[in-house]
């Protein structure tokens, strides 16, 4: 819906579809890919890391976080994977003027949404990153995975040591589904220093009880809509070269979000 506003509203005779797939279909849908008049692709799960294997390039930052989301077809027919994840996370981040770079994150979650940011804060100079997780195990896992990135220290959901970690945090993320279909919120606020980000991932709802703590604390927010808009921007100026698409996207967003299939079914 967002990349089809944006073909329509630009005038590029282009269309983004669905293709479900089964599993057994993924090789012949990249053959397929590689066709004239593709421009590219984008992937989701269960295929983000299936999708590697069938692609002649991976850009670095994919290889890093070990999942590709998005594609572009060269015109010789190759196939260049990549992960809007990351870029659209720090894109966001700096379309709220922050800058992480020299600064200490938190991170709660440790999914492939979590990788992609723990990399993305990394890759922007971020000073350490602590990651906390519901299973502690996967938090070593990510760290272990991402340890030549820089700084990473783990930590469990619960107990002392996560409100410790918020206390000097300058960006603290959600990148759990805590807050997507429940009140729940991924942590607490409070400990947090004054004018520390609280970027929540999650974009239905788009203001999550995480959100709305944030905002009661005064405390600056960026919610998940942010972040799929700017990898939306990012993958649709790879397809095309047009830059600039994040407000054509954000008002097919909100309208969507606004209508009886968004409310209902996102
Ligand atoms: P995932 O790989 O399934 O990971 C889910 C994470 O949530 C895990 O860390 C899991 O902990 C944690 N979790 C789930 N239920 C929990 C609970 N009740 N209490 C505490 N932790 C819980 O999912 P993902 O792909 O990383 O996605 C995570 C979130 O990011 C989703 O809300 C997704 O929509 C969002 N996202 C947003 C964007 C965007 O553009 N805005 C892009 C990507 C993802 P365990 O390891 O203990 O199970």
């Amino acid at each position: 819906m967002m990349h089809n506003a944006a073909f329509k509203a630009l005038g590029v005779d282009a269309v983004f579809e669905l293709a479900p797939l089964e599993p057994a279909d993924v090789p012949v849908f990249f053959e397929r890919a590689r066709g004239p008049g593709w421009l590219g692709f984008g992937v989701t799960a269960p295929y983000k890391q299936v999708t590697m294997t069938h692609l002649d390039v991976i850009e670095p930052g994919a290889l890093a976080i070990g999942a590709v989301n998005n594609g572009v077809r060269r015109s010789d027919g190759s196939l260049v994977g990549f992960n809007t994840d990351a870029s659209g996370f720090i894109s966001a981040v700096e379309a709220n003027d922050f800058s992480v770079a020299g600064k200490p994150a938190v991170v709660v979650g440790a999914g492939g949404a979590a990788r992609a940011v723990v990399w993305a804060l990394l890759d922007a100079g971020a000073e350490s990153v602590a990651v906390a997780n519901r299973t502690r195990e996967r938090a070593d896992a990510l760290a272990r995975d991402l340890a030549e990135f820089g700084s990473i220290s783990t930590m469990s959901d619960e107990g002392p040591e996560l409100p410790r970690a918020l206390a000097s945090a300058a960006i603290a993320v959600n990148a759990t589904t805590v807050g997507m279909t429940d009140d729940d919120v991924a942590f607490d606020v409070d400990p947090l220093p004054p004018g520390a980000l609280v970027f929540d991932l999650v974009y239905v709802p788009p203001d999550t009880p995480l959100v709305k703590a944030a905002i009661r604390r005064g405390l600056p927010v960026c919610n998940g809509m942010e972040m799929l808009i700017r990898q939306g921007e990012i993958a649709f100026e790879r397809w095309t070269g047009i830059g600039l698409t994040a407000e054509i996207m954000r008002d097919a967003l909100e309208r969507w979000l606004s209508g009886p299939d968004g409310s209902s079914t996102a």
